[in-house]
């Protein structure tokens, strides 16, 4: 689909295609899908051979935590889709898990003595992460509130040590969206790098690296697996050094290696990404103008309703707007009547699955943040956070009807 005409739609059609073809293995035994290589080392003919890897003649994989053809073959089917498009070249690495993406992204930037400056409201272990575990190596953060030009202008000025500029959008939980080609012009004007968090959105609705962003992660275990079945991450680059020496590397330092397994199951999962991205987005648009018109629910946050504050950006920076809802509901006593009154849709945290979660923030993702935090953001007590899967919309509205019907 091509709602909003970032992508001709020819083009975006193509990225179908992509996904499906894109990374495969081409196993020497014919094996039509890719053999998983469930295995530690790997076996040396000679000492030939050993002789020609070593002084750079041949490649060779020799250990599975440096390089494994699951693994491999994974990241070059993501990279052909975040830098579909463009005329560049752009190279992945697959970690163990999001977080392993998000710590080797920020790590391979910054070091002891250098800066961060984030949007507010982010994942949060992300938000941990840089609030409480960075800042014992010397990585200090700062926030600006949905980046906001003329305030980030002004905190990187005061911040001249501030290597990384890190975007999340659309953010979690109130969907809120930022501009990431103005964040990148701002930033490289500094000299920082800008690094976005592209789970929600996935490289079908949005490319960021396309839009300036020097690097983009991902949690492979939300929708770019889709089916739930694994913990997985993913570092995306326009530049093949950062991603072989740099922050990439990092998976094989820190060990943040993902099972062969795992990556087979992702790639599996990924050639169906633009196919179910329809769907969920689709489904996205009739829950969420249900919801809005439902006279129990205050607020209805989706970048798609033209209530939403951001929604021309939202139109302008993505090709559809994604199947991430909030809602609001008023209080903890009302959320969680509504929440039990749930039959079809599942209570869990986690996202991007082919059926329907839902969750309470405040309780589960954003537990550690204290209250004040959470309300200085938007995460109220009557939050409710759904991600859409892709079961009949029809079969989607009737489970939250009958919840709402019961508050
Ligand atoms: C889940 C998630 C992460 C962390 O990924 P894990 O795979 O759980 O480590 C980071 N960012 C966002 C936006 C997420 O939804």
């Amino acid at each position: 689909m091509n709602m909003n005409g970032n992508i001709e739609g020819d083009l975006n059609r193509k990225m179908s295609t992509e996904a499906v073809h894109a990374g495969e293995m081409h196993d020497p035994s014919g094996s039509h899908i890719d053999p998983i290589h469930m295995t530690s080392t790997y076996v040396f003919e000679n000492a030939e051979a050993i002789r020609s890897w070593g002084s750079g003649e041949t490649e060779a994989h020799v250990y599975s935590r440096v390089g494994n053809p699951n693994r491999e073959s994974l990241a070059r089917k993501l990279a052909a889709l975040e830098g579909f498009g463009m005329e560049e070249s752009v190279a992945a690495e697959i970690f163990a898990s999001g977080m392993g993406a998000v710590t080797s992204s920020l790590l391979g930037l910054a070091g002891s003595g250098d800066h961060i400056v984030a949007q507010s409201v982010l994942y949060g272990t992300t938000n941990h992460l840089v609030q409480e575990v960075l800042p014992n190596y010397g990585i200090t953060t700062s926030r600006v509130p949905l980046l906001e030009p003329t305030l980030l202008e002004a905190e990187l000025a005061l911040n001249p040590n501030t290597k990384i500029v890190y975007v999340e959008t659309p953010a979690n939980p109130t969907m809120s969206v930022i501009d990431i080609a103005k964040t990148a012009e701002i930033a490289h004007s500094h000299g920082a790098s800008v690094v976005v968090d592209n789970t929600f959105a996935t490289p079908v609705l949005q490319r960021p690296l396309a839009l300036g962003a020097d690097v983009v992660v991902h949690s492979t275990t939300k929708f770019i697996n889709g089916h739930g079945t694994v913990i997985g991450g993913a570092l995306v680059s326009r530049d093949p050094d950062f991603i072989e020496n740099g922050g990439g590397a990092l998976v094989r330092y820190m060990g943040a290696v993902p099972s062969p397994l795992d990556c087979w199951l992702t790639s599996i999962g990924l050639k169906t990404l633009p196919l179910r991205m329809r769907e969920h987005c689709a489904n996205a648009r009739a829950l969420a103008e249900f919801l809005e018109s439902h006279q129990k629910i205050r607020t209805t946050y989706w970048p798609g309703l033209e209530s939403h504050p951001q929604h021309l950006l939202a139109s302008r920076q993505m090709d559809d707007f994604g199947a991430m809802i909030s809602i609001e509901l008023g209080d903890f006593g009302t959320a969680s009547r509504f929440m039990d009154g749930l039959s079809m849709s599942s209570l869990a945290v986690s996202l991007g699955n082919v059926d329907t979660l839902v969750q309470h923030p405040a309780s589960m993702t954003h537990r550690l943040m204290s209250p004040e935090d959470r309300h200085a953001v938007g995460i109220t007590d009557g939050m409710i956070r759904i991600s859409v899967g892709i079961e009949a919309s029809e079969d989607i509205i009737a489970d939250f009807d009958r919840a709402l019907a019961g508050l």
